[in-house]
C-alpha cells in the first residue's frame, strides 16, 4: 500500500493505509458486537428456558469468555496493522466499545469482573514503572472504573431509556479510561477531547442498534408467551397442551419402565360462583385455583405440569410419576386450598373439585386413549356426587 502512496498514485492528503486500517477496524467491531449480541440474546432465552443455576454459571462463564478472547484478538489486530504497537487511540475505543457494549448487554457477573479487571490487564504492566503518580492515578481509576461499572450494571434499564443518563455514564466510563491511558500516553487535551466524542457517537449507534434488537426480542417472546399461556390465570393453554401431550407420549410410550400420569379436574358448581357473585368472582376462583395448583405443585414436584383446558377445567401431567404418587399431591393440593380458602366480602368461599385421574398403559395406542380415559373418570366423580377423585375407575370421597 505504501508503494502506491510513495508511487504518487493518490494525492498526498489521503492517508490511505490508517484509513483502510480504520476500515477494517470499524469492520471487525461491527463483526464482534453482532456475535456478542447474538450470543448474549440466545444465552438469555436458553436461561430463560431451563431455570437452572448451573446452566446460568456456565453461559456466564462462556460469555465471559468471548469477551476476553475479543479483547485479545482486536489487540493482535491493532498489532499486526501498526507494525506491532497497540498503542492508538482507535485502538482504545474499540477496547472501551466492547467492553461496555458487553456490560450493557449481558446478564452477568462475570462481564463486570471482565470490566472491572481490564484495565489492570491492558496496563498494569505499567505499575511501578518510571513515574509513582502514575500508580496512585492508576489505583483510583481502578477504584472508579470498579463503581462506575457496577452502577451500569445494576441500572442498564433505566440508562438504555434515558438518553442523557446514557451519555453521562459514557463519558464518566471514557474519562476514567483516558485517566489510566493519559499518564503514559500524553495525547493532547484537544485530541483526548476528539477521542471521547468518537468513543460518545460510537456508543450512540450501539443504543440504538441494542434498543432495537432488545425490543425485537421482547416482542417475540411476548408472541410466544401469548401463544401458549392462558391470559387470565397465566398457566398453559390448551393449545400448549395439545403441543405438549403429543410430545409426551412419544417419549413416554416407549419406555415402559418409566410411568406417565395424567389428572384432570373441573371445579364443583362453578356456574354457582358466577351466578352468585358476579363474572368478575368467578374469574377470581379460576384465577385463584389455578394459582395454588401451580405454585404448590412447583413445591411439591418438578414433574407435574398444569393447563387450562377450557373454562373451569384443569389438567396436569405428571412424567415419572404412577397414579398413586399423583393422587398423594394433589391431595396435599387440594387439603392446603381448603385451609386457604379465598375471601369475598369477608366471606371465605367454599371451592370443591372433582378429579379423575389414571396412568398411561401399555395398550395405549395415542395420548388420546389415555385422555378419554381420565375424562370419563371424571365424568364419573360428578354423577357420584361430586367433590371426589377416581382414580383407575375407583371413585373416592375425600376424608
Ligand atoms: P359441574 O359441577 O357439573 O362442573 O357444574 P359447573 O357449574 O361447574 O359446570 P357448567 O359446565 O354447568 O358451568 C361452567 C361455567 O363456567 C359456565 C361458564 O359460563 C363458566 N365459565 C367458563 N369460563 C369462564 C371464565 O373464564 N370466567 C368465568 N367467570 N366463568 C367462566
Ligand atoms: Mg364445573
Ligand atoms: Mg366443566
Amino acid at each position: 500500500m505504501s508503494t502506491i502512496l510513495e508511487a504518487g498514485v493518490f494525492p498526498k492528503l489521503l492517508n490511505v493505509d490508517a484509513n483502510i486500517n480504520a476500515i477494517i477496524i470499524g469492520l471487525i467491531t461491527v463483526g464482534l458486537v453482532t456475535i456478542l449480541t447474538v450470543m448474549s440474546y440466545s444465552f438469555e432465552d436458553i436461561s430463560r428456558r431451563h431455570k437452572n443455576r448451573s446452566y446460568d454459571i456456565i453461559l456466564g462463564l462462556t460469555e465471559g469468555a468471548v469477551v476476553v478472547i475479543s479483547m485479545i484478538l482486536v489487540q493482535h489486530i491493532f498489532k499486526a496493522l501498526n507494525a506491532g504497537s497497540s498503542t492508538n487511540w482507535f485502538y482504545a475505543t474499540t477496547q472501551m466499545t466492547l467492553l461496555l457494549y458487553s456490560l450493557y448487554t449481558m446478564q452477568n457477573t462475570v462481564i463486570e469482573f471482565v470490566n472491572i479487571i481490564a484495565p489492570l490487564y491492558i496496563f498494569g504492566h505499567h505499575l511501578f514503572e518510571g513515574d509513582t503518580s502514575y500508580n496512585v492515578i492508576f489505583i483510583l481509576a481502578l477504584i472508579a472504573m470498579a463503581v462506575t461499572v457496577i452502577y451500569i450494571a445494576h441500572n442498564k434499564n433505566n440508562l438504555l431509556n434515558d438518553e442523557w443518563k446514557y451519555m453521562a455514564l459514557q463519558i464518566i466510563y471514557g474519562g476514567i479510561w483516558w485517566m489510566i491511558i493519559w499518564p503514559i500516553y500524553r495525547f493532547s487535551p484537544i485530541k483526548t477531547i476528539y477521542i471521547l466524542i468518537g468513543f460518545i457517537i460510537y456508543m450512540s449507534l450501539i443504543r440504538f442498534v441494542a434498543k432495537w434488537i432488545r425490543n425485537s426480542f421482547n416482542d417475540y417472546n411476548n408472541l410466544s408467551e401469548k401463544v401458549n399461556y392462558d391470559e387470565l390465570t397465566g398457566v398453559r393453554n390448551r393449545a400448549n397442551f395439545d403441543e405438549v401431550s403429543t410430545e409426551v407420549f412419544k417419549v413416554y410410550s416407549k419406555d415402559k419402565d418409566i410411568p406417565l400420569t395424567v389428572a384432570m379436574f373441573d371445579i364443583d358448581h362453578f356456574k354457582k360462583f358466577n351466578d352468585n357473585y358476579g363474572h368478575m368472582t368467578g374469574d377470581k376462583v379460576l384465577s385463584y385455583v389455578a394459582s395454588s395448583f401451580e405454585h404448590q405443585l412447583f413445591q411439591k414436584t418438578t414433574r407435574g405440569q398444569l393447563f387450562r383446558y377450557g373454562g373451569e377445567e384443569f389438567i396436569i401431567i405428571f412424567r415419572g410419576l404412577t397414579d398413586n404418587e399423583s393422587v398423594k399431591i394433589i391431595k396435599d393440593i387440594r387439603h392446603h386450598i381448603l385451609d386457604d380458602p379465598l375471601e369475598y366480602n369477608g366471606e371465605s368461599l367454599t371451592i370443591r373439585i372433582s378429579f379423575g385421574i389414571s396412568q398411561l398403559q401399555p395398550a395405549d395406542r395415542n395420548f388420546n386413549d389415555l385422555f378419554k380415559r381420565v375424562d370419563h373418570y371424571l365424568y364419573e366423580s360428578k354423577e357420584s356426587g361430586r367433590n371426589r377423585i377416581t382414580v383407575e375407575d375407583e371413585t373416592f370421597t375425600f376424608n
